[in-house]
This record gives C-alpha cells, sequence and structure tokens, in this order.
C-alpha cells in the first residue's frame, strides 16, 4: 500500500502531527500549480499497489492505514465536511483521505479523470473548465462511478481547512446556498451511525 500525503503550500499541524504519529511512512508530495494534483496521482495510478491519498489538512486517527490494509473493497474513504456553516457538506467522494485499490488503478485508465472539467460543474474560476486541481476529485468519482465503483466509508476524519471570511462572495454562483447547521452535523451523525451499525 502507497501511502501519499498531498500539500499545495503548507501542511496543517495538527493533521501533520497525526500523519506522523499514524502514517510516518507517507510520502509528503507537492502539488505546484493547477495541474499538480493531476499529476500527483495520476503518475501513481499505476495498478502495482494500493494508493492511498491523505490531504494535509484531513487529521487522520489510529485506525485509518490498518482498516485501509484489511479491506477488500476497491474504493475506501474516511468522509470529511468541506465549508464553513452554515454551507457545511459532507463528502464521501473526495480525495482527503482515500484508498484507491490496485483493481481499480488497473480498470480505469488516468485518461478517464485527466480532461476537461464537466459541463454541469460551475466553471472552474482558476483554469476555465481545463481540468485543474479544484475538480480532480469529481473526475475521479465519476470515472469510478461509469465503472459501478462506488465509495466504501470507514469513518469520519478533522478537516482543518480554515475558510476566509468573504469565502464564496466573489460572485454569484460561487457557492451552494446553506443549509442549517443542525442539518450539517446530523449528516456527520447519520454517516457515524451507519458505519457503527455495520460493524
Ligand atoms: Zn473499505
Ligand atoms: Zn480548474
Amino acid at each position: 500500500m502507497r501511502v501519499i500525503c498531498c500539500y499545495h503550500a503548507e501542511r496543517e499541524a495538527r493533521s501533520a502531527l497525526a500523519l506522523s504519529r499514524y502514517a510516518p511512512g507517507a510520502e509528503l508530495v507537492k502539488t505546484p500549480g493547477l495541474f499538480g494534483y493531476n499529476e500527483a496521482i495520476a503518475s501513481r495510478w499505476t495498478g502495482e499497489n494500493d494508493l492511498v491519498v491523505i490531504e494535509a489538512d484531513k487529521e487522520i486517527m489510529a485506525d485509518v492505514l490498518p482498516s485501509f490494509e484489511v479491506c477488500g473493497h476497491r474504493w475506501c474513504c474516511y468522509a470529511h465536511s468541506i465549508y464553513p456553516m452554515p454551507f457545511t457538506r459532507n463528502v464521501a467522494c473526495g480525495l482527503g483521505c482515500v484508498r484507491f485499490s490496485a483493481e481499480v488503478q488497473r480498470l480505469v485508465d488516468p485518461s478517464e479523470f485527466l480532461h476537461e472539467d464537466f459541463d454541469w460543474l460551475l466553471p472552474c474560476r482558476d483554469c476555465g473548465g481545463k481540468g485543474c486541481w479544484r475538480y480532480l476529485d469529481t473526475r475521479i468519482a465519476w470515472a469510478l462511478f461509469e465503472h459501478g465503483i462506488f465509495p466504501h466509508v470507514h469513518g469520519y476524519v478533522e478537516h482543518h481547512h480554515v475558510y476566509p471570511d468573504d469565502w464564496g462572495k466573489a460572485g454569484p454562483g460561487e457557492r451552494p446556498p446553506p443549509i442549517p447547521a443542525a442539518e450539517a452535523i446530523d449528516v456527520k451523525a447519520r454517516w457515524l451511525a451507519a458505519i457503527a451499525a455495520r460493524r
């Protein structure tokens, strides 16, 4: 199992500490520019080993790598939240803390996620839809969906991204509609309950 921690500029302190404790062998991979993240994933998508991606602002726990090691599913993850309250969503199809089995890498060619963005997404303000890091997770998820593969959620990791106060205010359509905070919290609770019930 190959474990990489991808970061663009800085690594978040609590996440870095957790990585050093629970995944000390992880390879630190800087993802420069708009397309560095694409390259980081695609160049390791060789089908030889399971590939675990942990982003540098996700705080993993002791159970993350052991549970990935023993799992027979093809695509596994720990869900996490995105966006500040009251816009919080919970994500299970991202790249925050995810395992792509060697089998999945052999089934899905990188060309299936290295392409222009889908036209049903809000146009990317950085690349204009050429397919940069921003929607890489969406393109990978869609490629796997096309093969009938869906994420096996193992748990939940904290996401320590700090959003600026003016997040999403740069223009219309740049953020999703708010949802009640209670509901956002409840989504996390539902994940955890569903996972607990399956064990
Ligand atoms: Zn799994
Ligand atoms: Zn883009």
